[in-house]
This record gives structure tokens, sequence and C-alpha cells, in this order.
């Protein structure tokens, strides 16, 4: 049975990985693990890499513990160790939740992106990058056959897993040519779920900024325009020694409303903003770098016996459907390589 899978995310990776076989993955992009993406920069004594997506790995369900743990090679994962601190709109700082703090937040020495690459390098199944999937096409005989974006045909497959956010889902689902009633019944069910935008600001500084107790800083009441800051020195491997590398994920309404604020202006004013709030002179950066994520974390969920099983053979994996968390995203995954699995054994 061929399988393709569009997206090589960690929920499309952990699909194709545990379903093998005839698997192909489709990636837009030139790398593996999509939002668990890292960053190398090249400076002066070697390279520093950047967690600027999601910040750390989780092996807080089945599927990760399995596949972080036992299955894939451990040689390069390492816990960061020290806590995650809370602030607040008034700018006071405080220890943060000792339960959670205790689980392992893990990274790899060349960052979260090597889970996507470990899983691509399985060895289970085939990896396309740099080919985006442009159209559907549904076929008589049940089949689909899959166009890229130059309308050029890229194959047939008797299932095919559609594992991208849900905005980008639906465009898909709108360029295809799939029975009208179920496509629009696919449409509503991708448009349920939203996302938030997120600007991620990347400070770096060729010198080491104060120790602090705590690798991160989150807000807690939500009403500062930082919503994160991670020390990314505190992670093994990353950055070179000596320096310091600060990760500034801004809050919702400030992403917004500064989308389109050029680089500079913005990483002035998060670096001023982040001085105040570490009663520290951090606007004297080095090196800096911004990425606007359209689709960061979902706001609010689609139901996936509401795509799922709608049209035979047509399969949605992603945080949109459980939660914005990569264990998340890779447990959508598993899920619907078992429910494969488990259509064919049943014929
Ligand atoms: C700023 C930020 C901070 C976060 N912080 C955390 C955190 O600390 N901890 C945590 O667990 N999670 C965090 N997350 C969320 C986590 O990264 C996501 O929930 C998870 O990675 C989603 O995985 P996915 O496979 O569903 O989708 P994605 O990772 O988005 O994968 C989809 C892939 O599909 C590709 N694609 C899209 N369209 C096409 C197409 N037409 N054809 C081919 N390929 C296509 C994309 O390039 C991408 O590689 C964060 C995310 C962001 C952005």
């Amino acid at each position: 049975m061929k399988i393709a899978i569009i997206g090589a995310g960690i929920g499309g990776l952990t699909a194709a990985y545990q379903l093998k076989g005839e698997v192909v993955v489709f990636e837009k992009s030139r790398g593996f693990g999509g939002r668990a993406a890292t960053r190398w920069y090249e400076r002066p004594g070697g390279r520093i890499y950047v967690d600027h997506g999601a910040q750390y790995l989780k092996t807080e369900n089945e599927i990760m513990r399995r596949l972080m743990l036992q299955e894939l090679s451990t040689a390069d994962l390492s816990d960061i160790g020290r806590p995650v601190w809370t602030f607040d709109a008034d700018h006071v700082i405080r220890e943060g939740d000792p339960e959670h703090n205790a689980a392992p937040k893990w990274s790899y020495r060349h960052g979260v992106s090597t889970l996507g690459k470990l899983l691509a390098d399985s060895g289970h199944f085939e990896v396309r990058l740099r080919t985006r999937v442009g159209k559907l096409q549904l076929r008589a005989e049940g089949n689909y056959a899959l166009y890229d974006t130059e309308n050029a045909l890229l194959g047939e497959y008797a299932q095919v897993l559609i594992a991208i956010p849900s905005g980008q889902a639906a465009e898909l689902i709108a360029a295809s040519e799939l029975p009208q009633t179920e496509k629009i019944a696919l449409q509503a069910a991708l448009q349920a779920a939203t996302y938030r935008r997120c600007l991620s600001i990347t400070l770096g500084y060729e010198r080491a900024v104060a120790p602090r107790p705590f690798y991160a800083l989150l807000n807690s009441d939500k009403r500062d325009p930082l919503a994160w800051l991670g020390y990314e020195h505190a992670k093994i491997g990353h950055v070179l020694p000596g320096q310091s590398v600060l990760v500034a994920q801004m809050g919702e309404s400030y992403s917004l409303d500064h989308w389109e604020t050029p680089n500079e202006a913005l990483v002035n004013e998060v670096a001023a903003h982040v001085s105040k709030l570490l009663g520290e002179r951090l606007t004297d950066f080095d090196w800096a770098d911004v990425q606007r994520w359209r689709y960061s974390q979902p706001n609010t969920l689609a139901e996936p016996s509401q795509l799922n099983g709608v049209l035979r053979g047509l399969w949605f994996v992603g945080d949109y459907l459980i939660g914005g968390r990569v264990h998340l995203a890779a447990e959508s995954g598993a899920r619907v390589a078992a429910a494969i699995r488990e259509a064919w054994l049943n014929g």
C-alpha cells in the first residue's frame, strides 16, 4: 500500500516512522522537524545552535518516551536541568511550578530539530525535501494523485496524510479535486482551529550575561508583551563558551501589532524590554535574528472525527487536533498510523 505524508514536522515524521513500508514524506522546506526548529549561525569561534520555535521536548507520553529514550539515538540528548521561573506584567519574578520543573526538558546538542533528523535517518521511509504539495486529486479507482505547486505529478497513493497546520491544510483542500460535499465539510472542520502568531527574537552576546538560577522565564499573567525568555546557553553544546544567547518569544497581541515592524527596530525594542525585566543591560547585543511564526501554537482545536474518516484514505495529523506541543503532535501522528494499520488489517 503506497502512502504519502505531506509535511515533515514531528507529527508527519512520527506517522511515517510508525507506518514504515512504502511511505514517502513530502516537505516544502530544506529540513526536517517543522516547528521543532533549530537555526545555526557561523560565528567567530564556531557554530551556534538556536531553537527558535519549540524551546524544548517533553517525554510525557508513551510515544515520545519510546522514540526519544529507547528507539532513536540518545547520544546527543540532554536534559536542560535548570527550572523555568515565571514573571508577571509588573516584572515580579517568582520560582516556577516545582511539579512542572521536576520533569526533564530535553534538547539535543545541535538543537530540537535533531529529533526530526533522527526520525528521517531511521531508513523506515523516504523523504522528498523542497517539495510543496499544491493539490490532491481523488481518482475514480479511489487513489489520490498528488501534484506540486507547478502542477507536476508527484505520484499516486492509496492513503494520504496531511500533516501541516490547519490553515495550510485548508488552502490545500481548497485547491484539490475532491467530492464537493466532503470538501466543504473538511474546510469547515479545519476552520474551527485557529493559531496564534509569534515573533521569536534571538539576541546574541559575545560575552557572558549575568548568571541566573533559571533556564527560562514564562509570563504567568499573559499581560506582558514578552511571553517567554529562554537562556539558550543553558543547553549543552548550543552556544560557544563564554558567550550567551537569549530567545525572546513575544505574546500574541504584541506579535500581531509588530508583525510588520522592521527587524532592526524590533530587536532594539525587545532588547530594551528584556533589560527592564531583568534589571540588566542587555541592549548591547552583538548579533540578532527574527523569526515570524504565522502558525505558532493553536488557540482552538479542530475535532479529529470531523476530518479523519470523511474521505476514505485521507487523514489529518497535527497539533491543531490535540494541543500545541511537540509530544502531542507526535501522538497525533502515532494515532493516525495505528488507525491506518487497523483499517488495513481489517481489509
Ligand atoms: C514559537 C513557538 C514556540 C513553541 N514552543 C513549544 C515548546 O516549548 N514545547 C513544545 O512542545 N511545543 C512548542 N511549540 C509547538 C510545537 O512546535 C508544535 O506543536 C509542533 O512542532 C507541531 O508539529 P506538527 O508536525 O503538527 O506541525 P509542523 O511542525 O508545523 O510541521 C508541518 C510541516 O509541513 C510542512 N509543510 C507545510 N505545508 C506543506 C506543503 N503544502 N507541502 C509540503 N510540506 C508542507 C512545513 O514546512 C512543516 O515542516 C512551539 C511552537 C512555536 C512556533
